[in-house]
């Protein structure tokens, strides 16, 4: 017999978005409970950003000193190397918010910081190793999950479950919610390699003649992502791995002393782009949230952000109704509605980048020069705040809403 537990959200997936949703319910006094199938959040993470919209929650959470205590680099303009140019894309230091720069901070140190803070409210439980497998269906809605566990299965019962499980969410798939996919023309080749001193100290995009690099700067490493043509990998390793170390030293010449580290294989992460969403995010007792509603292009960066600003819609919305049971499923539609716009304008942006730009860089053997969009932000500095508050806010900011529940006192 599965152990059973009873509270009033399960939510299901320990990413961005189910971390702060779990967060923002247990601090507004919910009794919610996360599901987290790895046993820590020390993987290979999509994306290390935390935009000036996630700061400023923080700040409105009293919890920013405290959060960029972690460790972490800023970043006050975003700039690419396109051919032999460098162009700023964008200047982060007109914001209208209390940070005026990104944060690159390893994405685990973010998670952890989510979960020691959810820990100081009774109601919050996060399980590890908790592998959701299905969806429990009661009186034509969902009433829970069932899960494995490392101690056997278990059951978790709640009025509200939240699919926060990602791009490739078991718990949409066992709802049969229809997805609408839009496709990417890419994936990613995710690696690290061994940053000195002397290396440039920003975080570059580097474009030229069919090859497409980013390295993110993490003091001791580079993080690297190399973008290859969608479904190109098998051919990528027939041709070896020296002509992939060459290609990348071709763009950053500095790696050259010691691309040698990608010494084989195992050492490269093949990560798979999606771009889609759901027509519907929700069913009577289920809502998705996060990739798990709306898979993000790497593109801008901005899939955290998309999924954070989910996450805090979601608690200012339904918080209240879950605490004195009043939810219904018109509140669950509420969040979609919220959300649907910010998520079609960002996706619209990708697809057209991703269309216009990559799948041409990627299709190119010739060296290139800054398209006219880049070109016209070099001339009009101004220009550069527009990409700034995409990136960094993102539209439709959220702020939090949800009062903090009075905690027992220790
Ligand atoms: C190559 C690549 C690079 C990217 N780079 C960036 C970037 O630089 N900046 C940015 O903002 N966005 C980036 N993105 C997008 C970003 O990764 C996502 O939009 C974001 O992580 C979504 O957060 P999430 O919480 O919804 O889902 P996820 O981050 O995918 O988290 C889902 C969680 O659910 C867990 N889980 C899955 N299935 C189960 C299950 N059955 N039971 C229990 N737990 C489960 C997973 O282990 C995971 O912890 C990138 C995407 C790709 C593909």
């Amino acid at each position: 017999m599965p152990s059973t537990i009873e509270t009033r959200c399960c939510i299901t997936g320990g990413g961005p978005a189910g971390m702060m949703l779990g967060f923002l319910l247990a601090r507004a006094g919910v009794d919610v409970c996360v599901l987290e199938k790895h046993a820590d959040f020390l993987r290979d993470f999509r994306g290390d950003t935390i935009h000036p919209s996630t700061l400023q929650l923080m700040y409105e959470l009293g919890l920013l000193d405290e959060f960029l205590k972690r460790p972490h680099q800023e970043l006050r303009e975003i700039a690419a190397q396109v051919g032999t140019q460098t162009v700023t894309i964008g200047d982060f230091t007109h914001l209208p918010t209390h940070c005026k720069f990104l944060v690159f901070m390893p994405q685990w140190e973010f998670l952890n910081f989510l979960a020691e803070q959810g820990r100081r409210y009774p109601g919050f439980h996060l399980k590890m190793q908790a592998e959701v497998t299905d969806i429990i269906r009661e009186n034509s809605r969902v009433a829970g999950v069932q899960a494995k566990t490392p101690e056997g299965p278990l059951e978790i019962r709640a009025p509200l479950t939240v699919a926060a499980d990602g791009r490739h969410s078991t718990l949409r798939k066992c709802a049969g919610l229809e997805i609408l996919n839009i496709g990417a023309p890419m994936d990613v080749l995710w690696m690290e390699i061994t940053r000195r001193a002397d290396d440039p100290a920003q975080t570059f995009g580097h474009v030229d003649a069919g090859k497409f690099f980013i390295a993110i700067n993490r003091d001791e490493y580079w993080q690297c992502a190399f973008v290859i043509p969608k479904g190109s990998f098998d051919e990528i390793r027939a041709r070896g791995l020296p002509a992939l170390r060459e290609q990348i030293v071709q763009l950053s010449p500095y790696l050259r002393d010691r691309i040698g580290e990608l010494s084989d294989w195992s050492r490269i992460s093949l990560l798979t782009v999606a771009v889609d969403r759901l027509a519907r995010w929700f069913l009577p007792g289920l809502l998705c949230i996060g990739d798990a509603a709306h898979a993000m292009s790497p593109v801008g960066g901005v899939g955290i952000n998309l999924a954070i600003q989910d996450a805090v819609a979601a608690a200012n919305i339904l918080a209240a109704k879950l605490l004195h049971g009043t939810l219904t499923e018109e509140d669950l539609g509420a969040v979609q509605k919220r959300r649907t716009f910010p998520t079609r304008a960002t996706q619209a942006l990708q697809v057209f980048i991703q269309n216009r730009v990559i799948r041409r860089v990627l299709a190119g053997s010739q060296s290139v020069a800054p398209p006219w969009p880049l070109k016209l932000l070099r001339r009009f500095p101004y220009l550069r705040r527009f990409p700034a508050r995409i990136i960094g806010l993102g539209f439709r900011p959220e702020h939090v809403c949800t009062p903090e529940a009075p905690r027992p006192k220790t």
